[in-house]
């Protein structure tokens, strides 16, 4: 990969002249990161070659992230940037994370600036044949002990990217109502052997075009489709499955978020666990987020759904452009954007899904859009004369646009 070895001023120069290029529309490189855990399910549109690009001891490429300040958390030897996406200039690349050092409200909006947060959330597909093993996010208080932010996430399924649906596609969710904090403090004290720990949880079918909210400190696995996930700023979890989908899950994946000083103390995991959030007895209800239509769409060929509606920290919408239709795509929040269908223009650029991604190279499907172009609308064109355009978008905290604040 590679960056401007130039002043500062002058890549502070070159990023402003990107974005008035673009329109208030950055382009960017798509970020992959693998994982040493499971087995790659093949649906993210890489090379068959390029599995193990990075080499087979880091891993598969398993997960894609989009439009991400956030650095992936793949142990000691994780390089420095992985994860984080880069911005394509009109010369060179940059760190989406400099991108919004510099230029603060005119890209991620004055509400986000003014929060001193930077972008506070990101997204990612990832791409698992069996299931991830059983886990949780830390809230804001367990993270904060750490150095980092929560882990709240949303899961939507995009018909697109699952052609078929993998080995297992059951969400674990949550522990049946009448599971006793001793009974789970049991499973996870034993990492010697399988422990089993799903025999505990509630389990739901799950299937393409479906979404859930999974706050912090809620146990799941999400199953074995491609999924996108919508999610605050940070890589904190506790693996609490010992061999899921017939890998052994390292021990040290319990222990990975907790403070040193409390390493080896299960009851330290167990409160990190919303207790009564697991154990409710109306999980389905509570978790499950089918898409919500957006009422208001304003113009012909343009549909719009919510994918991720229930969080204070983030939303998604999915984007559907008929073929042949031209529309402004106007939010009132600043966004990253991925196409997962079809091919056409995005304000200046073009737009394409693409069908086979070699690892390292560009592509034209993936965004961030400044609110200022989002406010504006950005506008919008379907070349094709047989297929929708599709485009998933993901926001940052309170986006005033959502249904249910
Ligand atoms: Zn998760």
């Amino acid at each position: 990969m590679t960056t401007m070895a130039t002043t500062p001023s002058t890549r502070a120069r070159t990023l402003r002249q990107t974005l008035d290029e673009g329109h208030g529309v950055l382009r960017l490189m798509p970020t992959w990161v693998p994982r040493t855990f499971s087995t790659p399910g093949h649906r993210l549109r890489l090379h068959p070659d390029d599995h193990y690009a990075l080499g087979p001891g880091r891993g598969a490429l398993t997960e894609r992230w989009l439009a991400s300040t956030t650095q992936a958390d793949n142990g000691p030897d994780t390089p420095d940037g992985e994860g984080i996406s880069r911005v394509l200039l009109l010369d060179g690349q940059m760190p989406l994370t400099e991108a919004v050092d510099i230029l603060g409200a005119d890209v991620i909006g004055p509400r986000l600036a003014a929060a001193g947060d930077g972008w506070p959330v990101y997204a990612k597909f990832y791409d698992y044949q069996g299931a991830l093993p059983f886990h949780i996010h830390l809230n804001d208080t367990h993270a904060a002990a750490i150095g980092q932010r929560g882990g709240a996430e949303a899961l939507y399924f995009p018909p697109e990217l699952n052609p078929h649906t993998g080995k297992r596609p059951i969400m674990f969710l949550g522990l049946q109502p009448h599971v006793t904090p001793k009974e789970f403090l049991a499973r996870i004290a034993d990492f010697s052997s399988d422990n089993h720990i799903t025999e505990l949880s509630q389990a739901f079918r799950v299937r393409p075009g479906t979404g859930w909210n999974i706050p912090p400190g809620v146990l799941h696995a999400a199953g074995s489709l491609c999924t996108y996930e919508v999610e605050q700023a940070s890589d904190t979890y506790a693996m609490c499955e010992s061999v899921a989908d017939d890998q052994p899950v390292p021990e040290s994946l319990l222990w990975k978020d907790v403070p040193p000083e409390h390493r080896g103390n299960h009851q330290y995991i167990l409160d990190m666990l919303d207790w009564q959030a697991n154990t409710d007895p109306d999980t389905l209800r509570r978790h499950h987020n089918p898409p919500l239509p957006v009422t208001s769409t304003r113009h012909d060929g343009l549909s719009e759904r919510w994918i991720a509606y229930s969080s204070p920290f983030f939303s998604a919408k999915e984007v559907t452009l008929a073929p042949g239709a031209t529309a402004p795509l106007t939010d009132p929040a600043a966004y990253g954007a991925i196409a997962v269908r079809g091919h056409g223009r995005f304000g200046p650029h073009p737009v394409a899904a693409p069908t086979l991604i070699r690892f390292g190279n560009p592509t034209e499907d993936e965004f961030f859009v400044s609110e200022t172009a989002a406010t504006a609308g950005v506008p919008v064109t379907n070349h094709s004369t047989t297929e929708p355009l599709v485009l998933l978008q993901h926001f940052g905290p309170a986006n005033p646009a959502l249904p249910i604040p």
